[in-house]
């Protein structure tokens, strides 16, 4: 069953959403070569505290931390470690915090200081597969039609695209239905309309699209080893029929800008 969002309830997820999207940032204040994923995750769980919000993943099915940090060959659902992160690995942060009753989950995959052009590329399409899957979140169209969007842009560049893990409604539930693949056909699936809530996240990886689970029992990586990359924000359809992302990435960005120049 799909739960629609009043507005209010969507002003409220969108107050969740922007706060993983400051918290996302200042993890990008500190992201470099030496910097280990346990680290971010304690500097994540007390941004998140210090905010009045409750750690969404901690605990969540079990999982041990405040983030999922998944690092080059990892899709999602990495367990932060003590390992240092190293010059041209990229990492995965994904965070979600519980606020007012209601989830933010956003997630955004960085560059380790210098990242090959080929990785570069990856990051780069994988986020352009993110806005094709907004552009395509609009009431009347069909799941299958985000889905199709991201598929095609991501087959079209030679990349392979993950079918075990997909988006998901958001609200009261971290993880709510529908399922938003990353993969469909034009036309199907069930039909988006005012109130609906979505966390949409590509995950694209460099190689073939097979993925299998680590030992840990949460870590998914690319069975080719090859690097994957992962981007995901919540959306709305509001009251109103307008389409509206309520996670950002403009914080992140500016950081992200300060620190090259
Ligand atoms: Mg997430
Ligand atoms: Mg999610």
């Amino acid at each position: 069953m799909i739960f629609y969002k009043t507005g209010e309830e969507i002003e409220r997820i969108r107050k969740s959403s922007l706060l993983v999207g400051k918290t996302l940032a200042e993890i990008a204040k500190k992201i470099e070569p030496g910097v280990s994923t346990l680290a971010l995750d304690k500097l994540a769980e007390e941004f998140i505290r210090d905010h009045g919000a409750e750690p969404g993943f901690l605990g969540y099915g079990g999982f041990p931390n405040s983030l999922c940090t998944s690092v080059n060959e990892a899709v999602v659902h990495g367990i932060p470690n003590n390992q240092p992160l190293e010059n041209g690995d990229i990492v995965s942060i994904d965070c979600g915090v519980l606020l007012d009753e209601f989830y933010g989950d956003s997630a955004y995959t960085f560059e380790v200081g210098e990242v090959n052009p080929d990785i570069r590329k990856l990051l780069n399409v994988t986020k352009e597969c993110l806005d094709l899957a907004v552009q395509q979140t609009v009431s009347g169209n069909r799941i299958g039609d985000i889905g199709f969007a991201v598929q095609k842009h991501a087959e079209s560049n030679g990349y392979g695209v993950v079918r075990e893990l997909v988006g998901h409604g958001l609200g009261r539930g971290l993880h709510e239905k529908p399922e938003v693949p990353n993969y469909g056909r034009k036309g199907r699936g069930h039909k988006l309309k005012p109130g609906i809530v979505l966390a949409i996240e590509p995950m694209i990886n460099l190689g073939r699209k097979e993925v299998a689970q680590l030992a840990d029992g949460w870590t998914i990586i690319t069975k080719d080893k090859l690097p994957s990359a992962h981007f995901e924000h919540d959306v709305a359809i509001m009251t109103n029929g307008q389409t509206e992302v309520l996670s950002s990435f403009e914080e992140i960005e500016k950081v992200l800008k300060e620190k090259s120049n």
